[in-house]
């Protein structure tokens, strides 16, 4: 069987996976926060996952493999939100859920065998917090209940810092309701008009940490195999998680490999909604790039390096897939995938390895193992490549004409000869006949650049 190695964050190292259960390997991913669409970096973990479920699922087999990824759908920002629009909570969160399956789909990733909802799991935190106040590692104060951080002696392992160092590093909100400015909500009043459901502490919601700790307990076990998001997340989130959980289950290691993703950033920031330096998927899919274009330079870059999104990197994806699906186009062999294709992706998810492998199939003419390869990644698959189709011109072609005619009557070349520059630019050969032009498509044909020139005329 195949080793696969991942670097592990509690270890800082690289290691050997070695699954608690061969036929039963269990991981978690924490998923988004429901009260407005995905922006670009949020897709980031979703593809790397999305990778690691595939590997996994050539290693141990379909039916062997739990993945589960969460939606937080109980969160002040989403009831800030409702009170703002006056819309209904649940019609916000059911609409953003349902944004985010399109649009992690249209990227081509498979869905999680699980996507739990934070609001379906209450009764389960509940419990869960009652175990850690009776086995003294929480308190209640003023409706609050609070994970008393220092009975917690590992806390700061996975991210390697000491207690100081966090408390320096981050916003730790102090209040009068905590013993120790470290510790954390497990559970908070709700006013009349917020969400709240009755509990032994009066009517009130989860904090945001416990959710992930009882939902995985819940689905998953106290101990089971992944746990991933981005590396914003290891501190506070997942120590927070870890703590409860190793607390609240002693015998148990809850996750046993943690895997984080560098950020995708915008001039050396990490883009988020916060600093409001982000675009949406939907805003790049609405663009003309296609799912698949915008993959592919996610797959180019290893998740553990920080990135950026940029349009030269989208041509070049275009380029290489337009290439790719040319070379595929008739070809009906059935291979399966390469050996050496999983033994790179094994190590560490080496998505760029893999990609630079099938270009030398593809300068070789394997073009069955290429197939094989590229869609064990996801891409060049038949649902990812309608954009590839061939794409109408034919309005240009008719503009082309327009201008043309004009510049003959006029002695005025300007428009024309800047039209036909562009069309050239964007990888469209112009063959001039008696009473009509031909656009045709080169090996340089970009369909983003052909979308701009339509915009640019109001064709579009
Ligand atoms: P959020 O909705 O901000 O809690 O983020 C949902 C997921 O997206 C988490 O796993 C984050 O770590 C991840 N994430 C947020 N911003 C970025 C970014 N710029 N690049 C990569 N991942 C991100
Ligand atoms: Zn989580």
């Amino acid at each position: 069987m195949i080793k696969i190695k991942l670097h592990n964050t509690l270890t800082r190292k690289k290691q050997i996976f070695v699954p608690l259960d061969e036929n039963n390997v269990r991981l978690y991913l924490c998923g988004p926060t429901v009260y407005d669409r995905a922006h670009l970096g949020n897709a980031r973990n979703v593809i790397m996952f999305d990778v690691l479920y595939r590997l996994l699922i050539q290693v141990y087999g379909k039916k062997s493999i739990t993945y589960v990824r969460n939606f937080t759908d109980i969160d002040d920002k989403i009831n800030n939100k409702s009170l703002e629009s006056g819309r209904p909570i649940t019609d916000i969160t059911s609409e953003t859920i349902q944004w985010y399956l399109d649009d992690m789909a249209a990227l081509g990733n498979l869905e999680p065998n699980l996507m739990p909802k934070a609001t379906d799991y209450i009764p389960q935190m509940i419990n869960f917090i009652e175990r850690l106040i009776t086995e003294g590692f929480a308190y209640v104060e003023e409706g609050h209940v609070l994970f008393s951080v220092s009975k917690y002696k590992n806390y700061g392992k996975l991210s390697g810092r000491s207690v100081e160092d966090m408390i320096a590093g981050a916003r730790v909100e102090i209040a009068s309701y905590k013993r120790d400015p470290m510790d954390f909500v497990l559970w908070k009043p709700s006013e009349k008009n917020l969400p709240g459901w009755e509990s032994p502490w009066g009517r009130g919601r989860p904090g945001w940490h416990i959710e992930c700790s009882a939902m995985a307990h819940d689905i998953l076990g106290a101990t089971f195999d992944i746990h991933g998001g981005g590396n914003d997340l290891q501190f506070p989130h997942h120590e927070n998680e870890i703590a409860q959980s190793c607390c609240a289950y002693p015998e148990s290691e809850f996750a046993r490999y943690w895997l984080h993703n560098e950020m995708l950033q915008v001039d050396g920031k990490k883009m988020s909604k916060s600093l409001g330096n982000f675009f949406t998927v939907r805003d790049l899919l609405d663009k003309g790039f296609a799912g698949e274009v915008i993959r592919f330079v996610f797959l180019s870059t290893h998740y553990s390096k920080p990135m950026d999104w940029n349009l030269p990197k989208a041509m070049e994806a275009e380029n290489i897939l337009r290439k790719w699906r040319g070379l595929t186009k008739d070809n009906t062999e059935i291979v399966s995938i390469p050996d050496e294709v999983v033994q790179i992706l094994s190590d560490d998810l080496n998505t760029a390895g893999v990609i630079s492998l099938i270009h030398s199939y593809a300068s070789k003419g394997e073009i069955g193992k290429l197939k094989a390869a590229a869609n064990f990644l996801g891409i060049l698959t038949e649902e990812m490549g309608e954009w590839c189709a061939e794409v109408d011109v034919s309005s240009l072609e008719d503009l082309f004409m327009t201008l043309r005619k004009q510049a003959i009557e006029s002695k005025n070349f300007e428009n024309v000869d800047k039209l036909r520059s562009k069309l050239t630019n964007a990888g469209l050969d112009v063959q001039i006949g008696k009473s009509n032009v031909t656009l045709v498509q080169n090996a340089r044909f970009s369909q983003l650049k052909v979308t701009e020139i339509l915009d640019f005329y109001g064709l579009s």
